[in-house]
């Protein structure tokens, strides 16, 4: 299975991914993670992308295609793989056609802006492997600790109200054509989001057929 997450900042598409990764059996490459990741090393990419994370803009698209094509090269993605916040740009969706890289189903989990703005109050993320939770509806097991990891929890910059604005503007004009792009193809999937993780992860398995 190869999977295109798709959806606004905050829709649960890094939380969905972590479940259906577990679940497949397939890794999830989430460009906004390796993006984190980059930025903490102090990596060329990293500070290159720095002020766009923080501002709530898009990173170039040569650098994310850099970054993906390069991912998706490695073994473990030889079986299958979820993308989570790539592509989001169509430039983006056409380098990777241009690459040869064909996914099977693009996924799009729907929910309004003003859901997203409550939510994203309260989205805290490991520090050191970027798992996310949230203090009221996937809280951790220790309070500011992850889960998996032990890392300290924290509260993304760009997870501030008015870059919170800023990334919806975004994804709006943006990232949200390409629900039309997949659709032209036959690979859109849409889900409503749901009142918790567990309803979304049913609605998002009975979409692609994998109960
Ligand atoms: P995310 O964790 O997916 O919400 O991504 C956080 C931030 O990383 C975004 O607001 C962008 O600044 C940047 N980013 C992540 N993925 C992409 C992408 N595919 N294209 C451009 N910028 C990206």
């Amino acid at each position: 299975m190869k999977l295109i997450l798709l959806g606004a900042p905050g829709a649960g598409k890094g939380t969905q991914a972590e479940i259906l990764s577990r679940r497949l059996g397939i890794p999830t490459i989430s460009t906004g993670n390796i993006l984190r990741a980059a930025m903490k090393n102090g990596t060329p990419v990293g500070l290159q992308a720095k002020a766009y994370v923080e501002s709530g803009r898009l990173v170039p698209d040569d650098v994310i295609i850099g970054i993906v094509c390069e991912r998706l090269a490695e073994p473990d993605c030889a079986n299958g793989y979820i993308l989570d916040g790539m592509p989001r740009t169509i430039p983006q969706a056409e380098a990777l056609e241009a690459n040869g890289i064909e996914i099977d189903r693009a996924l799009s989990i729907e929910i309004a802006d003003a859901v997203i703005v409550e939510r994203m109050s309260g989205r805290r993320t490991c520090k050191d492997c970027g798992a996310t939770y949230h203090v009221v509806s996937n809280p951790p097991k220790a309070e500011g600790r992850c889960d998996l990891c032990g890392g300290e929890l924290t509260i993304r910059k760009d997870d501030a109200p008015e870059t919170v604005k800023a990334r919806l503007d975004v994804y709006h004009a943006e990232t949200e054509p390409l629900k039309d792009f997949y659709a032209a193809r036959g690979k859109l999937v849409s889900v409503d989001n749901q009142p918790t993780i567990e309803l979304t992860t049913a609605a998002i398995e009975k979409a692609l057929d994998i109960q």
